[in-house]
């Protein structure tokens, strides 16, 4: 039996909080009586910063539901960081952690399942989704158009899968050991290791209120992404470079062709192979430079360089 403890941000979220607690509870009791979550098990409401009723919503809910549990964050930190400090505050209190999104777009009825995973001793298990009917045309598409380009830019994430996610205390003691500033959880996770797995779910519509990633939010995420897992951007300028000094080396051979047939222009050879030459070693020099900033930028996070395990030792190794 674990204590679990389901981690849920909360920005600005006052239409959808009663219900959310009310199913989220639900889902407590009957997860008890089945034996499978302790007594002490509990929901952690992480209040983002809102700007609504939100807290007084929590505050309220928790004074008559031994269930749930509030966190209130001093202002606004976004939705990574939000969730980084529920998870932070629950590590020692439970034994796996879970978390989801405040408008129950994602399906509770998995958690039982992910919870029998973790069981049969995952560390990590991943909620997928199966489909997005329920989305917006647009929001699927530019979703979807999210993780391929991110994966193109060296960022990789698991697929179709946002932050509802089961991880085990070790597993959230690990995360904790990357230090970076600039959070990208869905990046940062898959990084740890531990043994993993994904349940799949269809992922449903907003019970209520607005969304908080607007389209303008989600680029700037994906942005935020890749620069922050990956200096594919910087080798990809190197390699333009070097592409436009492939160019320029063919152009020579064309100028020069065009020189001594006497077709080209008094000048014109020199200056074309000028602005070729010019481009290309100005790129190469650009991301040369980008590679020891992209070093620099690697050591700064001060990520673990490795995540030990298990470790078999026999007693009089010791
Ligand atoms: N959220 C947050 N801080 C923010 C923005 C969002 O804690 O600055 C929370 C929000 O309350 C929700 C979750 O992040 O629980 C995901 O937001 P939303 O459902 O609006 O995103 P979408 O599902 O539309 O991508
Ligand atoms: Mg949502």
């Amino acid at each position: 039996m674990f204590r679990l403890a389901i981690v849920v941000p909360c920005y600005n979220e006052q239409e959808v909080f009663k219900d959310t607690a009310a199913q989220l509870t639900g889902l407590m009791i009957d997860l008890n009586q089945k034996k499978k979550i302790s007594d002490d098990s509990f929901i952690l409401f992480v209040n983002d910063g809102s700007k609504d009723r939100t807290w007084e919503l929590i505050e309220n809910e928790y004074k008559t539901n031994s269930w749930v549990c509030g966190l209130k964050l001093a202002g606004n930190v976004g939705h990574q960081n939000a969730l980084l400090a529920g998870l932070t505050a629950s590590k020692d209190l439970s034994d796996i952690t879970i978390s989801i999104d405040a408008d129950l777009q994602d399906d509770i009825s998995v958690i039982e399942e992910m919870i029998d995973r973790a069981s049969e001793g995952f560390d990590i298990v991943y909620g997928v989704r199966s489909s997005r009917k329920k989305d917006t045309a647009f929001k699927r598409m530019t979703a979807q158009g999210f993780y391929k380009f991110m994966r193109l830019m060296g960022a990789n994430t698991v697929y179709n899968h946002a932050d509802f996610r089961l991880m085990s205390r070790r597993a959230v003691e690990q995360l904790g050991k990357y230090k970076e500033r600039n959070l990208f959880l869905r990046g940062i996770v898959p990084m740890i290791g531990y043994n993993t797995t994904s349940v799949y779910y269809e992922r449903k519509e907003r019970m209520a209120g607005e969304s908080k990633y607007p389209l303008k939010k989600m680029l700037s995420f994906a942005f935020d992404g890749i620069t922050s897992l990956s200096i594919r951007p910087i080798s990809m300028i190197t390699g333009l470079g070097c592409c436009i000094v492939f160019v320029c080396i063919i152009a020579a051979i064309y100028a020069f062709i065009s020189y001594f047939m006497g077709h080209a222009e008094p000048g014109w050879t020199s200056l074309i192979l000028s602005i070729w030459f010019l481009g290309g070693v100005q790129l190469v020099s650009i991301g040369l430079i980008g590679q020891y900033v992209g070093k620099v930028y690697i050591e700064t996070k001060e990520r673990p360089r490795y995540n030990v395990e298990a470790m078999l030792l026999h007693e009089n190794d010791k």
